[in-house]
């Protein structure tokens, strides 16, 4: 006979053990330590947080902990040489010049204790000219610059943060010929007039400036494709693909935009462009005296580092060789108290937790859970790249879903949460699971985090409501997407975020700033920690029922109902276009519709296995974790060939936000400014057949295997 524990349905007993340990105060204890230095990628404080969670790691008894080290290329200001803006006169004269530092605001502490503002990845260097403004740098903004006749080319431009992804702007400036971009934080964008700011309230304050990232690729940018370890070989700076931006970049708070945007020349802007600091909002380029300009000097320089990546392992009893992976990045622009530290502190209570029923004997998961905390993810991804190039082979054959816990409590208004439709039930199953934080939710009727959820942000999709709480794509954010995008592993990430149709901000508003702090999370946002506990808990949950379940949690009929509404938004932005100039384009809707059939097929003879013949589950659950990797395509997409995934990918042109059809999307992208149009359709028919491909490969294999 079979042994009882192969076949054995998973315990459900353990699961309210686990959720009822989950304590707000361990997490609090967490965050107060993870938070009490600035913790930048690459620096010794950065490698005593390694040896913290290694720590941590070995105490609650993981079965093992490695820690897996890459030498990166990084980024830092010079400390000697500051990074500054001036404003010129005539007499090229410096009028004003940007302070160095945010203020020191937080009660307690008198003097910063980490990095200055800065992008990192720009190039050091000196540009001097006239300034445009160009408001949120987006492909329409520049667009729109030309309909009122502003042109950008050879100006320094000043954008504003809140749309899009920020070396998307970069890219998108300097492809319109711009040759410096300050980036500032309007409190349009990031205050409510009268509510106040740091550290009263939660509102971003004036000297306040979003570190980050300008470089829109993933992982190392000197060893792309494979890990950076030291047999690499490792490109030169000025001939790595996806290219280092090639123009300076600089963030900066609203009391210095001011200085800049008051005195800038030309016509009044239209209103969308207006923000809110007190003053006439102009396009320029130039400023209101003709003679004055604006000077970047940029002294931030690359620098190869080390950086680690500390994962904890909990063998599995029966499955070993499965993996559910739990993860979320460690480094931080300052003190991080909020990305990723909320994350990283929720992270470690799931950790501990599980950990301690499988040292008291209670249990074990059927299959292996990896926990990861991985580093210099606020450079480009880094950490979880390297390791998924590392060991994709590994990986791609053995994993179940990736678990990504970065931002977990950035509001305490609804659930947020990213996934791919595999993984949509499993996360509702969890989410209806949890108790509600809020007691007066709870009193007013909704019991569990998905009852708020599903209230406050009901799903609706192509103009129609579903019924389900929301669940949004996932762009490149953070490190799901080297899960995604490489390995076609599944992938979900959780947080508890505020309102985001109540207020008109783009992001928490200390976003990367100075003032993420532990006094801001304690006193302004979470002081119970009860969001911590609940994110902890759905995303443990979850975990657990992906390493426990006789039957993987994954549903593929999802994955095609989702594929449908994808279709029917493409064909609503772009279906006469392609209709026109694809003669089979309606075989898309007609392969959608085989996979649905083929994928109801398979779920209804799921219900129906004989779950006590070890080898049938393990062969139905092996189509269902390979499911997601059978939309992956090894030449990649067009123009993108490191981005394998034919169905998902971020946006070309905001990084942050998800594109679906991403291979027809990019090559659509301004077709009518292409030199040769008819090469390009012929590039896109050539895609769209991949396309079909990939979709019916897939449904090929739920197919019966004999
Ligand atoms: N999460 C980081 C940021 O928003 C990195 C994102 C990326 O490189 O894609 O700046
Ligand atoms: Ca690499
Ligand atoms: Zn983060
Ligand atoms: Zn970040």
């Amino acid at each position: 006979g079979v042994p009882d524990a192969i076949i054995k349905e998973a315990d459900l007993s353990i699961r309210d053990l686990l959720l009822s340990s989950i304590d707000s105060k361990n997490i609090e204890t967490y965050l107060r330590a993870l938070t009490e230095k600035p913790h930048i990628a690459g620096s010794p404080e950065d490698e005593d947080t390694v040896n913290y969670i290694k720590e941590f790691w070995e105490n609650v008894g993981f079965d093992d902990v490695q820690t897996a080290t890459y030498d990166i290329l990084l980024s830092y200001p010079d400390k000697d040489n500051p990074n500054m803006i001036e404003l010129l006169n005539e007499n090229d004269e410096v009028i004003y010049q940007t302070p160095i530092e945010e203020d020191v605001l937080t009660p307690g502490k008198n003097n910063t204790e980490g990095i200055p503002p800065f992008n990192a990845y720009s190039p050091k260097g000196i540009v001097t000219g006239q300034l445009v403004y160009v408001n949120y740098g987006r492909v329409e903004d520049y667009i729109h610059l030309d309909s009122v006749g502003v042109n950008v080319s050879g100006c320094v431009a000043i954008a504003r943060y809140g749309k899009i992804f920020r070396g998307s702007m970069v890219d998108i400036a300097q492809k319109h010929g711009v040759i410096g971009l300050i980036i500032y934080s309007d409190p349009a964008d990031y205050a409510v007039p009268g509510e106040g700011v740091y550290p009263d309230a939660w509102w971003l304050p004036g000297s306040g400036a979003q570190r980050g990232t300008i470089f829109t690729g993933q992982g190392d940018p000197l060893t792309p494709g494979y890990p950076a370890i030291s047999s690499a070989y490792r490109y030169e700076e000025d001939k790595v693909e996806p290219p280092l931006p090639k123009i300076p970049a600089h963030p900066i708070g609203y009391t210095v935009a001011e200085q800049l945007l008051v005195n800038l020349g030309g016509a009044a802007v239209v209103d969308k462009w207006k923000g809110d600091i007190n003053i006439t909002y102009r396009y320029g380029p130039g400023f209101l005296d003709d003679n004055w300009k604006v000077r970047m000097n940029i002294s931030t320089q690359r620098a190869r580092r080390n950086s680690s990546n500390v994962i904890g392992i909990i063998k599995g009893a029966v499955e070993p060789d499965r993996y559910v992976i739990f993860g979320n990045h460690r480094d931080a622009w300052v003190y991080g108290a909020i990305d990723p530290s909320s994350g990283t502190a929720t992270m470690m209570e799931t950790a501990r937790a599980m950990a301690a029923l499988v040292k008291s004997g209670k249990w074990r998961p059927r299959r292996t859970i990896l926990f990861c905390s991985w580093g210099a993810e606020e450079y480009g991804l880094i950490g979880s790249t390297e390791w998924v190039e590392e060991y994709i082979k590994n990986l791609k054959e053995r994993t179940i879903a990736y678990i990504n816990v970065d931002i977990s409590v950035e509001g305490t208004h609804s659930l947020r949460t990213l996934s791919v439709p595999l993984l949509y039930r499993a996360a509702y199953d969890a989410a209806k699971l949890v108790e509600n934080p809020n007691a007066t939710e709870i009193a007013a009727g909704r019991k569990t985090v998905y009852d708020t959820w599903l209230l406050n942000r009901p799903w609706k999709i192509n103009g129609e409501m579903y019924g389900t709480p929301e669940m949004k794509a996932m762009g490149s954010g953070s490190d799901y997407a080297p899960m995604i995008q490489r390995a076609g592993i599944s992938t979900v990430d959780f947080g508890y975020s505020y309102n985001e149709h109540g207020y008109n901000v783009s992001g928490y508003p200390l976003y990367h700033s100075q003032y993420e702090t532990f006094y801001a999370v304690k006193n302004l946002v979470d002081p119970e920690f009860k969001y911590h506990q609940a994110v902890a808990r759905v995303s443990a949950e979850m975990a657990r029922n992906l390493a426990d379940s006789l039957i993987l949690p994954l549903n593929v009929s999802d994955y095609a109902w989702n594929m449908e509404n994808l279709r029917i938004s493409l064909d609503s932005d772009y279906g006469a276009y392609l209709r026109g100039n694809i003669s089979n384009y309606d075989d898309l809707q007609m392969v959608i519709k085989e996979l649905g059939a083929e994928a109801s097929r398979f779920q209804e003879k799921v219900k129906t296995i004989n779950k006590n013949d070890p080898l049938l589950t393990r062969m139905v659950n092996d189509q269902l974790m390979l499911f997601e990797k059978s939309f992956l395509d090894p030449a990649g997409l067009p123009g993108r060939h490191l981005k394998k995934h034919m169905i998902m990918a971020e946006s070309s042109t905001d990084s942050y936000s998800g594109s679906s059809f991403p291979g027809l999307v990019d090559l659509l992208f301004e077709i009518d400014k292409a030199t040769d149009t008819n090469a390009r359709w012929d590039q896109i028919r050539q895609h769209f057949s991949v396309i079909l491909f990939t979709i019916q490969s897939a449904a090929s294999t739920l197919r019966d295997v004999t």
